[in-house]
């Protein structure tokens, strides 16, 4: 029988990189946690609706991607492809708009799903770190989110990165661009693939996004919606902007950012990062003023947030990424009669918060002397019957090979000193 095998584009992460993984959605938390924003935990199953009405019936997600089931109770379920729509789902629940005390400033990880091709960069399982601050509209407050993001990818360890940012304007817009744009797209009716003229009555823009061989020129001439936002929207981006540029950031203004989701309204950005190919944006966000009202909020509530990819930076990070190692400290016996005083030694150090690991199946000194250098340790201790006689431990410098004799009272001390 051949061993069962997991699901084509669900990866597994094994040591030493689901270590750096961790290190990675580690150092976007903490930043988020920088800024005041606090950590939520929402289902990875809602009903669809809230995917099919939050992210909106002319996106890929919607329309290709999403892992959509029927439970027992004959509900349609769908497992999630983004993040926003489900906590914002979550904030309405809770009453957070009448909560008086706004923005309320959210932050998550967590797995989500997309049923795409997979390839470098691009998964049916991943694994997404999220902002969400709801409840204002301030340009202050993009600013902080867009730059939150930056230095969240900086504190992972990416190195050079792009920031493209662009405005879509308010909601109030859009039809009057939308008619604009598909008259634009009547010309080249023919020369459209099927799914943008399928869905361009739904919502022209995602014409921008299409990949379609042709498609690029033929979107070169489309008019743009920069030149059909109102004056606040547009006054509203330059502050975010000037705010941004301030603190030294340099923005690549793209007026064909759309991203691929359809409830960004104003502000919209892409963090991408030098030498990904294809797959180059290790995260983006944006404001989505409408959609509390898309999942059914009686009046509008503003949000603006970002999601990260973990699995996609830790690919930009390469070599870079750093798993921290399995054990400072490698307590190794010179003979077997010692694995008592050994276990003994690696359960005091860890109870004083030591990372401490030793060898198994009395395995010969050489040997552990090879796996304390493999488990990345700092520093071996080395118990023998003498030196326990005399009190004393043995520390043993694995980089450097030097090694000194240390009172076992005091070895605490020597280890974390
Ligand atoms: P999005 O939710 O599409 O705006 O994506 C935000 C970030 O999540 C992207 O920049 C990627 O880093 C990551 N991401 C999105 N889809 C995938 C995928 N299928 N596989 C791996 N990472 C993804």
């Amino acid at each position: 029988m051949d061993i069962l095998r997991g699901i084509k584009g669900a990866p597994d992460w094994l040591p030493p990189e689901a270590g750096a993984f961790d290190a990675v959605e580690r150092a976007f938390l903490d930043t988020a946690a920088l800024g005041g924003y606090e950590r939520v935990r929402t289902p990875v199953f809602e009903p669809t609706e809230v995917f099919a009405r939050g992210v909106g019936a002319s996106t890929d997600v919607v329309q290709k991607e999403m892992y959509t089931f029927e439970d027992k109770g004959g509900r349609s379920i769908t497992l999630r492809p983004e993040g926003t729509a489900g906590v914002l789902r979550a904030a309405l629940e809770a009453g957070v708009p009448r909560s008086g005390t706004l923005p309320v400033k959210w932050s998550y990880a967590g797995e989500f799903f997309r049923y795409e091709r997979p390839q470098a960069g691009r998964q049916r399982q991943f694994t997404q770190v999220g902002v969400e601050a709801l409840g204002a509209t301030d340009p202050v407050l993009d600013a902080e989110v867009v730059l939150l993001g930056w230095e969240a990818l900086k504190r992972a360890g990416v190195g050079e990165m792009t920031l493209r940012i662009n405005t879509l304007g308010d909601r109030v817009d859009r039809p009057a661009y939308h008619e604009r744009l598909n008259a634009y797209l009547d010309d080249f009716e023919g020369d459209l693939p099927p799914d943008v003229a399928e869905r361009r009555h739904l919502n022209p823009m995602r014409a921008f996004d299409a990949k379609a061989p042709g498609m690029a020129e033929i979107m070169a001439g489309a008019p743009l919606l920069a030149d059909h936002v109102n004056d606040e929207a547009k006054a509203f981006h330059e502050e975010v902007c000037g705010l941004l540029e301030a603190e030294g950031l340099v923005l690549t203004h793209d007026d064909r950012l759309v991203r691929g989701l359809d409830y960004y309204t104003r502000t919209t950005f892409e963090y991408q990062a030098a030498g990904l190919g294809a797959q180059n944006a290790v995260g983006g966000g944006g404001r989505y003023d409408g959609l509390a009202e898309d999942l059914g909020w009686p009046e509008p509530f503003p949000g603006v947030g970002w999601a990260l990819g973990v699995d996609r930076t830790l690919l930009a990070l390469g070599e870079a990424a750093a798993p921290p190692p399995r054990a400072e400290v490698f307590v190794v016996a010179a003979d077997p009669t010692l694995a008592p005083q050994a276990f003994g030694l690696v359960a005091r150090l860890r109870r004083a918060g030591v990372a401490a690991d030793q060898a198994f199946a009395g395995r010969r000194m050489k040997a552990q002397l090879k796996l304390a250098d493999r488990s990345g340790a700092r520093l071996a201790l080395v118990l023998g019957a003498d030196e326990l006689a005399r009190g004393v431990v043995t520390v043993k410098d694995l980089a450097s090979g030097s090694q000194r004799e240390v009172a076992d009272a005091e070895v605490l001390a020597a280890v974390t000193g």
